[in-house]
């Protein structure tokens, strides 16, 4: 029989923390979760089993780990914060089936990672994210091609928004337009900023996202795409064509920026935020022609 978590109260939380003298480094974004309901739900909105391997990114001092422990069959937690490896050891000597590695998730080789941990067989990774760089981990999961099954992670509500935000709305860009094309997301949670030590100044969300398998969309070469979606939003008030013209990612004259948007049969001032993920494909599958047959 496992061990049912303790960790997850302000009580039990504060306890540790005292214990070892743990001082929160700000730089490295730490809010300690401290209530169960919602520690359950972001397991269950992970949908973890006991067929499941998992990586946490950033366990803190292990209280999202314990419960992943509880119903997991393995947990891989990756904490980069050297103060919280002895008091990791402590709160979670009673589950066998966890490995703390002290790394920085991004600069760990995470192809090499899974294959050597769980022989390359997809994982389920689960975090309550350090919010100072949610953007960056969540694009080297999503981009790398890893074998991962779905990322259910805790972030900024606001940036939660974006991941789900559509054409034409306020929240929509680059983030909204990389996640729904890996992935499809669902936001399960709103978290208010009492359920975690020390308090964060925003409100957060439980997002999950599972990845897409063959309801990609089609898209000829889906890095030029995305350097079509970057250049689109770089200056939101510019349009498209003065987006791509101006992008150094692209490098594109003026004469093969309006052909490109005029074949993909849009009009010549229109704006990238009006552009479904459908219309941007279209668009750079547009550019890969022109730029094939341009001296
Ligand atoms: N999982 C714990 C919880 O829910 O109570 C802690 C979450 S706290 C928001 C973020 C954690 O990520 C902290 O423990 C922090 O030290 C760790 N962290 C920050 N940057 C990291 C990085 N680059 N790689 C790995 N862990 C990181």
């Amino acid at each position: 029989m496992k061990r049912e978590p303790w960790l997850g109260t302000p009580g039990s939380t504060i306890e540790i923390l005292n214990k070892y003298g743990f001082r929160f480094q700000k730089k490295y974004g730490q809010n300690f979760l401290v209530d169960g309901n919602i520690l359950d739900g972001i397991v269950r909105a992970a949908g973890v089993g006991p067929e499941d391997s998992v990586m946490e990114i950033g366990p803190g001092i292990g209280t999202l780990t314990q419960y992943l422990a509880y119903a997991a069959k393995q947990v891989y937690a990756v904490e980069i914060d050297r103060n919280l490896i002895p008091i990791l050891e402590d709160t979670l000597s009673d589950w066998d089936n966890v490995e703390v590695i002290h790394s920085d998730i991004l600069k760990l080789d995470l192809d090499r990672f899974v294959e050597e941990r769980n022989g390359g067989a997809p994982i389920k990774v689960v975090a309550n994210l350090p919010y100072y760089i949610t953007t960056p981990i969540l694009m080297e999961l999503l981009e790398k091609n890893l074998p991962i099954q779905s990322i259910t992670v805790m972030v900024q509500k606001e940036v939660a928004d974006r991941m789900q935000a559509g054409p034409g709305s306020r929240d929509y860009g680059a983030l909204s337009l990389a996640v729904q094309y890996y992935t499809e997301p669902e936001i399960t949670a709103i978290v208010p900023p009492g359920c975690f030590i020390p308090r964060p100044n925003v409100d957060s969300a439980v997002i999950r996202l599972t990845k897409r398998t063959n309801d990609k969309i089609p898209v000829r070469d889906e890095e030029l795409m995305f350097r079509v979606i970057r250049a689109s939003f770089a200056q939101r008030r510019k349009t498209m064509m003065n987006g791509l013209r101006g992008s150094k990612e692209l490098n594109l004259s003026r004469e093969m920026a309006e052909e490109a948007i005029r074949r993909a049969g849009f009009p010549a001032n229109v704006r990238g935020e009006t552009l479904t993920l459908e219309e941007f494909a279209r668009l750079s599958d547009e550019i890969l022609d022109i730029a094939a047959v341009a001296p």
